[in-house]
C-alpha cells in the first residue's frame, strides 16, 4: 500500500469539522484498504507506532526536522527555518516546500506504508553517538521520495502533532462501520478497552469480521483499560440507587496500578504506563503471593508507615518519579490494596459480576504485608453505609467506593458508569468533588504577573465528539513557583493556532495542545455563552465553572483523554437543579 493513500486521507480527515463526516470518510478507507496495511493505518492515525501502551519516543525536535526538510526541497536551512517561524509547524513548512513525490532522484523508491513503517521504526530506535544524525538522514530519505500531503505527516508524526481529528471512537465506529454495521459498534469498543490495541482490533474485523471480535478476551501483558466510578451526593443517594444492597470498600487514596502476573510481573498506571521500575517491591510480592499461574489484578497501591498506617497521597508520589527509585522504594514503602480480579489462569473475569470476582481474588492470594485485598462490607442500608464512610476517613481513606452486586455488575473496561459510584469526604463540602481539565491556552498576567502566564484556559473533555470544550479561565490558586515553572511544563505541547481538535470561543495568548491535566475546584456550575462545554446538548451556550480554583494537585496520572468529561458536568449540572 502506498503512504500517499493514506496521506490523502488524512488530509480529508482534517478538512472536515464533523464526526459522522470522518467516520464515512474513515470507513470508505478501511474498505478499501490493503488489509496487510490497516493495522499500521490505525496506528498512524492516532500519531503512532504501536499501540498505546507502548511508550513512543519518536519526539524529533523541530529543528532537526528542518534540516532534513532542507535537504529533501534542495532550500537553504535559513530558507526553511524562516518558513517556519511563520508557519510554527514543520509539517506545514515539508508541505509548501516539498514539491516531489518520488521524481526528484535517481534513486527514488515508491513510498509504500511498510517503508515508513521501518524508516520510522529506524528513527525511533537511533540511540548513542551520532542518534540526530541518523534520525535526520533517515527522515530525509522518506522525505525525499514524499508528496507534499506525505511530507507533512512524516513531519507531524515524528514531532509528536500528529492530530487529524479522528480520536480513539471515531476510529472503531468506522472500523463497525466498514466491516459490520454501525450496530457492531458496542463489540467493537469493547474489544478495544480490553486489548488497548486498535490495531490489533482492525485487523481482526477485518479477517474474522464482528464474530472474531466478539471472541477477543483479555491476556496478560495487554493492559485493559480502567472501569471508572459515577458520583453521588449523598450516601442515602448511593445506596438507593444501587437497589438497597451493594459492597461498600474504602477509597485508598494512592495510584492505581492494573498488575499482569505471569512469570514475570508487569504493573501499568490508569494512562497505561509501565509502572513496574516504580513498584519493584509490589511487582515482586505479588509473583510471591499469588496463588495463580497468570492473573490480573487491580488496587491501590497506598504509602504506609512503620506500622502500616496509611499516608497522605503526596507520600506514595515520591514513588513516580523516573530516577533516584532505589532510595524512593526504601524511603516510602507502599502496601498494595487489591480490589478487582480480571483474568485467572485462562478465564476471562471481565464479564462475570463482581461477587464471582471478588470470590477469586480472595482465593488467589497467601498471606502477605505488603498485598492484600481491600476494607469491604456488605452494606444494606443508609445508617451502615454512613458508619462504614466514617471507619474508612478514620483509617486515612478519602472515602468510600460502592459497588454493585448485581448479575448485571460485570468490569466495563474503558466506561464510568453507576455500577461503581464513589463517595468523598469533599462531597460534604461546598461544589462537590473536583474536576480534572486540560490546559488548551494561557493568557499573560498584569501587574505583579506581566510578562508570565497569569490565566489558563481549561477544557473538559467531549468523549463522544472526541473534543475538548473550555469550561473556564483559571487564575486562582496558582503560587510564584508554579507560575515560574508554567512555561516549561508547556514547553513542548505548545501550538501556532487553535488545535484541531479544541472548540472554544475564547483568544488566549497562546494556544496549547491538550496534554497537561489539573485539578480544579470551583463554587458552581453556571450556563456560559462563552464556553463550550456540553453546548450541543443544551442547544445554545454551554456551560462554565464559576470562581475556579486550582488545587495545587497536577494529575500526571491522567491523560487528557481522562479528564472529566462535558457529560459528567452536564450531569453534575442537571442534579443540582441546573445551577439553581
Ligand atoms: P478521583 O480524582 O476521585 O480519584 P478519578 O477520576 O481519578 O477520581 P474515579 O472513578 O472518580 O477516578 O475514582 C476511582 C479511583 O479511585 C480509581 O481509579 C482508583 O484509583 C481509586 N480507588 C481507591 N480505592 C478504590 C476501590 N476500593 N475500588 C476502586 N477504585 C478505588
Amino acid at each position: 500500500m502506498l503512504f500517499s493513500e493514506l496521506a490523502n486521507t488524512f488530509d480529508r480527515l482534517e478538512r472536515t469539522g464533523g464526526r459522522l463526516e470522518m467516520t464515512a470518510i474513515l470507513a470508505d478507507f478501511f474498505r478499501g484498504a490493503d488489509p496487510s496495511g490497516l493495522r499500521d493505518s490505525v496506528y498512524l492515525s492516532q500519531g503512532r507506532l504501536h499501540p498505546e501502551y507502548f511508550p513512543q519516543e519518536l519526539g524529533m525536535a523541530d529543528k532537526l526536522v528542518l534540516r532534513s526538510i532542507s535537504m529533501a526541497a534542495a532550500k537553504p536551512y535559513d530558507e526553511v527555518e524562516r518558513e517556519w517561524v511563520r508557519a510554527g509547524d514543520p509539517g506545514t513548512v515539508a508541505e509548501s516546500l516539498i514539491k516531489g513525490g518520488g521524481q526528484t532522484t535517481l534513486f527514488s523508491e515508491p513510498l509504500t506504508l511498510g517503508r515508513v513503517m521501518s524508516g520510522l521504526g529506524e528513527i525511533e530506535m537511533a540511540e548513542g553517538k551520532d542518534s540526530q544524525d541518523r534520525k535526520m538522514k533517515k527522515l530525509f530519505l522518506l522525505l525525499r521520495d514524499a508528496g507534499p500531503a506525505e511530507s507533512k505527516y512524516l513531519c507531524r508524526i515524528v514531532t509528536g502533532r500528529m492530530r487529524v481529528g479522528a480520536g480513539a471512537m471515531t476510529v472503531l465506529e468506522a472500523l463497525a462501520e466498514a466491516f459490520s454495521s454501525k450496530e457492531a459498534r458496542a463489540d467493537v469498543e469493547r474489544a478495544y478497552n480490553i486489548t488497548c490495541d486498535m490495531g490489533l482490533v482492525a485487523e481482526t474485523i477485518a479477517s474474522g469480521g464482528i464474530e472474531a471480535v466478539r471472541a477477543m478476551r483479555v491476556s496478560v501483558g495487554s493492559p485493559i483499560k480502567v472501569m471508572l466510578a459515577e458520583r453521588l451526593p449523598s450516601v442515602g443517594q448511593i445506596v438507593e440507587r444501587m437497589g438497597g444492597r451493594c459492597a461498600m470498600e474504602y477509597k485508598y487514596d494512592g495510584i492505581r496500578v492494573q498488575a499482569h502476573i505471569g512469570r514475570e510481573v508487569k504493573l501499568y498506571s490508569r494512562r497505561l504506563e509501565d509502572l513496574t521500575p516504580n513498584f519493584p517491591d509490589v511487582a515482586e510480592e505479588l509473583r510471591r503471593a499469588c496463588l495463580a499461574k497468570e492473573a490480573i489484578v487491580e488496587g491501590e497501591c497506598v504509602a504506609v508507615d512503620g506500622s502500616g498506617a496509611m499516608l497522605p497521597f503526596q507520600t506514595v508520589t515520591h514513588r513516580r518519579k523516573k530516577h533516584g527509585m532505589d532510595k524512593a522504594v526504601e524511603d516510602y514503602p507502599v502496601r498494595m490494596f487489591m480490589f478487582d480480579m480480571l483474568y485467572r489462569d485462562g478465564e476471562d473475569l471481565t464479564v462475570r459480576p463482581l461477587p464471582e470476582r471478588r470470590a477469586a481474588l480472595e482465593g488467589a492470594f497467601g498471606p502477605s504485608d505488603k498485598v492484600g485485598l481491600t476494607s469491604m462490607e456488605i452494606v444494606e442500608d443508609a445508617a451502615a453505609g454512613e458508619r462504614f464512610f466514617s471507619t474508612a476517613l478514620a483509617a486515612r481513606c478519602e472515602g468510600v467506593m460502592a459497588k454493585s452486586l448485581k448479575p448485571e455488575s460485570v468490569y466495563r473496561a474503558g466506561s464510568r458508569g453507576f455500577l461503581w459510584i464513589k463517595y468523598k469526604k469533599d462531597y460534604e463540602e461546598a461544589l462537590s468533588d473536583t474536576f480534572d481539565l486540560a490546559v488548551v491556552g494561557a493568557f499573560y498576567g498584569m501587574g505583579k504577573r506581566a510578562g508570565k502566564y497569569g490565566a489558563l484556559l481549561m477544557a473538559a473533555y467531549d468523549h463522544e465528539a472526541g473534543r475538548y470544550c473550555t469550561v473556564c479561565k483559571l487564575g486562582t490558586g496558582f503560587d510564584d513557583s508554579f507560575l515560574d515553572g508554567l512555561p516549561s511544563m508547556m514547553e513542548g505541547h505548545a501550538s501556532r493556532e487553535k488545535p484541531h481538535d479544541v472548540d472554544a470561543q475564547m483568544e488566549p495568548d497562546a494556544w496549547f495542545v491538550p496534554a497537561v491535566v489539573l485539578e480544579v475546584t470551583a463554587a458552581e456550575i453556571s450556563l456560559s455563552p462563552i464556553h463550550t462545554a456540553a453546548s450541543s446538548s443544551l442547544g445554545g451556550g454551554g456551560l462554565g465553572l464559576r470562581f475556579p480554583r486550582f488545587t495545587g494537585r497536577v494529575r500526571d496520572d491522567k491523560g487528557p483523554e481522562q479528564c472529566t468529561t462535558a457529560a459528567e458536568i452536564l450531569e453534575m449540572y442537571e442534579e443540582r437543579g441546573g445551577g439553581a
